[in-house]
């Protein structure tokens, strides 16, 4: 297995201080699946104050949980001591850890057998659940009694669901049926911790797996009004919500959410505490996407006028992708999107050649009559665009 030269050398750097050390988790299960991993964990049977001894540049990155950062040309690496958890409470982390000196202690806490796997060069792969059969079965198995590991943490029942939907593999029988009968534990956990696998869900190269939220009844217990939103699955519904939905984190909510209107769509991503960009892209789509768009510059700036550039080639693609427009409706949308930007089309109040500080000089009172006027102003030179002089305007 290949993993980075830092990587290799803080687990160098730790057994030549006497200590045990490995890659470990999410790393060792992509880069055996031949996925580039999105980062390094490192497990050590050494506590963080020794860490800190053996590595020059280090981050007290939750030392009572057991994790430090080390730095290493220029990039962090969290180096968390072999631990045991206690009780998860509403939070990324368990209430209490308890340190162990045995690495299989540490890799029985994990949710997965596929994510509990640990590398080192020394030692080679270290697979006490068969996580490598599983791997190669494409199968999402709990370590260990399924029922207890969801009752420990309900968290884990989303993570297994989106883990499928990342890697395309099946949830084991026993694993599924724990699924359904803990899904309502899920009410005690944090919405962003839920919000951050339902993203990772969607943004897969399988959304589609969102189904399994309805068809394991877990949909109640995500949010007071997540069920709303429809299983996308419904009647055997193939392209409801499909990885042809460019994989970008307001799109795909977007497209899942479709069955509603703006109001109940933003609804749902408040209760599940999305960031306000995102909601704010939501809502645009959830606006504009079954609006007629005639192939006609007016109608087509008008639109355009509503949001930036690049939220508006986002809601060209999206509106084809819905089958809202047909693809030679959407070719000829974009071919008369190119025409208004290389022409320069004012479609904007920035753009409008007068300003309110003009208005001001011209005699227009101070105040909200600057506003109605510029936007009357707007209104005229997106039916006209030759009409976006100071000269016709201050006239107008
Ligand atoms: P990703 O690609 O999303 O980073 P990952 O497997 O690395 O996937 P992380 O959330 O980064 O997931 O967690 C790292 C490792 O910690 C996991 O591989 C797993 O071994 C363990 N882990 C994370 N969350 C839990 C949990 N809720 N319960 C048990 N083990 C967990
Ligand atoms: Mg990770």
């Amino acid at each position: 297995m290949r993993i980075p030269r830092e990587v290799e050398k803080i687990i160098e750097t730790l057994e030549a201080g006497g200590f045990e050390a490995y890659a470990v988790g999410g790393c060792v299960r992509d880069t055996l699946l031949g996925r580039e991993p999105e980062d390094w964990d490192i497990t050590t049977s050494a506590r963080p104050e020794q860490v800190k001894r053996l590595f020059r540049r280090t981050i007290d990155t939750g030392i009572q949980h057991g994790t430090v950062t080390v730095l290493e040309n220029h990039r962090g690496f969290e180096v968390t001591t072999y631990r045991i958890d206690g009780e998860y409470e509403d939070g990324r982390h368990p209430n209490n850890v308890e340190f162990t000196a045995s690495l299989t202690e540490d890799l029985k806490r994990r949710d997965f057998t596929i994510n509990a796997m640990a590398y080192s060069k020394k030692t080679g792969i270290v697979d006490e659940f068969g996580g490598v059969e599983d791997l190669e079965r494409g199968i999402i198995r709990c370590v260990g009694t399924a029922k207890e590991r969801f009752t420990e943490d309900a968290l884990r029942i989303l993570r297994a669901i989106r883990f499928s939907a990342q890697l395309g593999f099946d949830i084991e029988e026993r694993t599924l049926e724990a699924v359904r009968e803990i899904a309502p534990n899920l009410v005690h956990v944090s919405k962003e911790r839920i919000q951050v696998e339902l993203t990772k869900l969607l943004k897969s190269p399988h959304p589609e797996r969102m189904h399994l939220v309805f068809d394991t009844g877990i949909a109640p217990y995500v949010s007071a009004h997540f069920a709303e939103a429809g299983n996308p699955g419904e009647g055997g519904a193939k392209n409801w919500l499909t990885a042809e939905f460019e994989a970008e984190k307001s799109v795909r909510w977007a497209a899942f959410l479709r069955a509603l209107e703006s109001p109940g769509a933003c609804r749902i991503l408040k209760e599940l505490k999305l960031d306000n960009d995102t909601i704010s892209r939501v809502r645009l789509l959830a606006e504009n996407w079954r609006r007629p768009l005639p192939a006609e510059k007016y109608e087509l700036r008008k639109a355009m006028s509503r949001m930036d550039g690049e939220m508006f080639d986002c809601l060209l693609g999206f509106r084809e992708t819905a089958g809202t427009d047909s693809p030679a409706q959407a070719e000829r949308l974009q071919e008369l999107t190119g025409e208004i930007r290389r022409a320069g089309d004012c479609i904007s109040l920035k753009e409008l050649a007068v300003t309110g500080r003009d208005l001001i000089d011209a005699g227009v009172k101070p105040g909200p009559e600057i506003g109605e006027c510029l936007n009357r102003m707007l209104e005229e030179v997106l039916r006209c665009p030759e009409h976006n002089t100071k000269e016709y305007l201050l006239r107008f």
